[in-house]
Parts: structure tokens; C-alpha cells; sequence
């Protein structure tokens, strides 16, 4: 066997893993099989990993078609950039799971189709302008700091609903629902805390009925660590990291 076999059975059986988990978490709550989507997390990952290990979810979903392609998710616009042309023969379907600068926003709407950190008036105001004269509009998240952490990225839970309301008016966006950066703690009843702060405020738009809130249904919510925590309080999607590619170099 290659290097490159090698490595790729190691992230197939990892990535078999993961959805096994997924769907354990998805039974053990009575939600349906195929209710969660998993995207992987590629931050440090170089595209030749990358590209393995969308190998082995094709071949994965070849062999079994129940299964949805896995999506991927890049924090900074610069790895987004530097791995997209390594990748663009395979298409995958990209998100931006990171801050993103006004600056940088035009490098990035390259490559995503979604971006799930949308955290302030003013970076949607500036995506939407650039996706006006798009044939659709870009799918965004808006990113909620449920755990009040001041390191965290996204926007605290009591401007949630107004910034999602917002974003939802906006005409080159939609709003497709809510992605948080999850509590660090060993201790499941606080993540889950703030898991379930975010289903009850996905809840609350999706009922507003507001203009443009009706499709916002995603919870993307759930690492490596406690994806099934997640998925028990409703994740559509869980985003992995470290479970398929192993441990990250520490910055
Ligand atoms: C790194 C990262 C993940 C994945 O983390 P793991 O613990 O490695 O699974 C998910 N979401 C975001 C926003 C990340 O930065």
C-alpha cells in the first residue's frame, strides 16, 4: 500500500467513526437517521489531507447513497484561498466557520457557499451588498457567543434575535439559522445549557414571522468533543475537527 492509501483508510475508518457517533446521538434522542449533517473542520489541514479525505467520503457515499457528502468548513479566508484551487476539481461544498474581515470578503464569497459567522450588522450589511446581483442569495449563519465567553467569536444571546431579524431583511441573504462556538467543560449539563439556548432561539425567529426568518432551521453546533451533546439538543450540523484529522499543531 501507498502512503496516500494508507492515510486514507485511516481518515475513512475516523470519518466511519464520526458518523457512527452522529447516528448513536441521532437514536438516542429518536431523531431520525440522516437528521445531521457532519462538516469537516480543516483549519491546519493542507489540501493533500484534505483531498483524501474527501476521497474516502466519496467512496463512503458510493457505497452507501443514504449518506450525505460531508461539507467543509475553513476559519481563515487565507487557508479558504490558499487549498480552494488544490480542491476545486472535487467541488466541495465550503463553509466560513471563522470571523471575517470587510477586507476579505470578496476573497472568500469565492469559495463558500454559506458563511456561518455572521456576528454583526455591519459585515451582513456588506455581504448582502456584494450578493445582490448573485442568482441567489448567500446562505448565512448568524454566530451567537451562547457560552458568554469574551474570547468567543458571535454575537451574545440577547442581540441574537434582532441581529437574525436583521440579517433576514437583508436582499442579498438567507438566513438559513444559527451556528455557535460551544462551551469548553468537561461538564455535559453546561454545554448542553448553552446548546439549548440556541434551539430555543432558533425557535423563537423561525416563529416571528418575520420576513425572510422561515427558512432559518440550521443548528450547526457540536465538535469533536461533544458532538452527541449536539445532537441530544438538535444540531443539523456538527463540525469536526480533530476526530478525523487528529490532534492540531497548538498555536
Ligand atoms: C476547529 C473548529 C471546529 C472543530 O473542532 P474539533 O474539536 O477539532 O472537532 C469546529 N468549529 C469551529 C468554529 C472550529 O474552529
Amino acid at each position: 500500500m501507498t502512503e496516500a492509501t494508507d492515510a486514507r483508510a485511516l481518515l475513512a475508518d475516523r470519518l466511519a467513526a464520526v458518523r457512527a457517533r452522529v447516528d448513536a446521538a441521532c437514536a438516542a434522542s429518536g431523531r431520525p437517521r440522516g437528521s445531521v449533517r457532519v462538516l469537516l473542520a480543516t483549519k491546519t489541514v493542507d489540501a493533500a489531507r484534505v483531498r483524501l479525505a474527501l476521497e474516502a467520503d466519496r467512496a463512503a457515499v458510493d457505497a452507501d447513497p443514504s449518506l450525505a457528502p460531508v461539507l467543509v468548513g475553513e476559519n481563515r479566508v487565507q487557508e479558504l484561498v490558499a487549498k480552494g484551487p488544490d480542491l476545486a476539481d472535487l467541488a466541495p461544498t465550503t463553509h466560513l466557520i471563522g470571523p471575517l474581515q470587510s477586507n476579505k470578503v470578496n476573497a472568500a464569497l469565492r469559495w463558500v457557499s454559506c458563511v456561518e459567522s455572521v456576528a454583526s450588522p455591519d459585515l451582513a450589511a456588506r455581504l448582502s451588498d456584494r450578493c445582490t446581483d448573485r442568482p441567489a442569495p448567500l446562505d448565512v449563519l448568524v454566530q451567537v457567543n451562547v457560552s458568554g465567553e469574551e474570547t468567543k467569536h458571535g454575537v451574545p444571546l440577547g442581540d441574537a434575535a434582532a441581529l437574525a431579524v436583521d440579517v433576514a431583511a437583508l436582499p442579498g441573504l438567507r438566513l438559513a439559522g444559527f451556528m455557535t462556538v460551544g462551551l469548553r467543560s468537561p461538564d455535559a449539563d453546561a454545554v448542553g445549557a448553552g446548546y439549548a439556548a440556541l434551539a430555543a432561539l432558533r425557535d423563537d425567529v423561525l416563529r416571528s414571522g418575520e420576513p425572510g426568518t422561515a427558512e432559518a432551521r440550521t443548528l450547526s453546533m457540536g465538535m469533536s468533543g461533544d458532538l452527541e451533546v449536539a445532537v441530544a439538543h438538535g444540531a443539523t450540523l456538527v463540525r469536526v475537527g480533530s476526530a478525523v484529522f487528529g490532534a492540531r499543531p497548538q498555536p
